[in-house]
């Protein structure tokens, strides 16, 4: 009889762990495509639509307590003005770092808004629906490190820094408070099941170099105008990323960076910027895949996820991770 089973088995033992090698999807803000970013709702979704990581936005609040949210600004996720009224800044915008952990928790998370005030996607979650709350970076980690428990599955961790410059001219240490909380939760080695990110090279660079973080870190990098001029020349591009590699293990750009559509017969084109970033050592996450936003000039979801593939993204920041599983991996069940 033959041992049908072995085949898999010797692969595994051959190629090590298959997982591994595919790219990773990171629920960017949760399943947020679904549900208002950054609630336990949207984490909760997101991890059973089989994302290999979750993402926390991180910053502090005026008791140095990390809390999850997108921006300093708590203004446009949450009824913060409705609540506390007076205590805007000049520039009328509410800052996290103004409240403390007791305030904050009294604010109730809705669907993103606009400067306007209106929906930021007009066909998700309904806006100014108050079911949620702001989550500690604690109650969160409990919360996914749970769920990881229950269902057996190894959910990652994804966390950004949010201007680390800024809370310290508020006399405030994101990054320090921030690793200590990771490693009171078992994050703290490099093949642990977490990346930090953040734009900021200085403090990369001091997570790294000073405050000597094992963990795997990634630099952010948006459109603009130093990365097109990089990509308009291959030797400071390449030295770009030589530096980078220094402290990083990787870097998270703008898909807008990565492809773009095609002209004439050409279905897409392809930037220099991810065989750089291989020849350097550096994986690519890019951000972000939003089916009711398509960015880069495709026409469709797939079409996306299809071009970015081609040219070997390491990871995918989705706000719908249903969607993405779904192209990416035909051997889910
Ligand atoms: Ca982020």
């Amino acid at each position: 009889m033959t041992k049908t089973w072995l085949l898999p088995v010797l692969i595994l033992v051959v190629t090590g762990p298959v997982l591994a090698e595919r790219p990773i999807v990171i629920a960017h803000r949760g399943a947020s495509g679904y549900l208002p970013e950054h609630t336990l709702a949207a984490k909760a979704l997101a991890h059973a639509q089989g994302a290999d990581f979750l993402e926390q936005d991180v910053v502090l609040t005026s008791d140095g307590v990390p809390i999850v949210s997108h921006d300093i600004h708590l203004d446009r996720v949450t009824d913060v003005a409705l609540r506390f009224p007076e205590r805007a800044r000049p520039d009328s915008r509410y800052y996290a770092i103004d409240f403390s952990w007791p305030e904050i928790q009294q604010l109730r998370v809705v669907e993103r808004v606009n400067e306007a005030g209106k929906a930021a996607y007009p066909n998700r979650f309904p806006t100014g629906t108050p079911l949620f709350r702001i989550v500690s970076l604690k109650e969160e980690l409990q919360f996914i490190q749970g769920l990881n428990r229950s269902t057996g599955r190894n959910v990652g961790i994804y966390v950004e820094l949010k201007q680390p410059a800024f809370h310290h001219r508020e006399g405030q240490d994101l990054s320090l408070i921030t690793l200590g909380i990771l490693r009171t939760f078992g994050y703290e080695a490099a093949d642990d099941q977490c990346f930090v990110q953040c734009f900021e090279e200085a403090e990369l660079r001091r997570l790294r170099e000073k405050l000597q973080t094992e963990l795997r870190l990634i630099q952010l990098v948006s459109d603009g105008k130093e990365w097109q001029s990089l990509l308009q020349n291959p030797t400071r591009l390449e030295r770009r990323l030589q530096s980078i590699s220094e402290y990083a293990d990787g870097i998270g750009p703008s898909l807008s960076l990565v492809v773009s559509g095609g002209q004439g017969d050409q279905d897409f084109s392809e930037t220099p910027l991810v065989p750089a970033a291989h020849r350097a050592g550096l994986e690519v996450h890019g951000w972000t895949f939003r089916s009711d936003q398509l960015s880069c000039g495709a026409k469709d979801f797939g079409q996306l996820h299809r071009w970015t593939q081609a040219v070997g993204l390491d990871g995918y920041f989705t706000d719908f991770p249903d969607k993405t599983v779904h192209f990416l991996r035909d051997d889910v069940p």
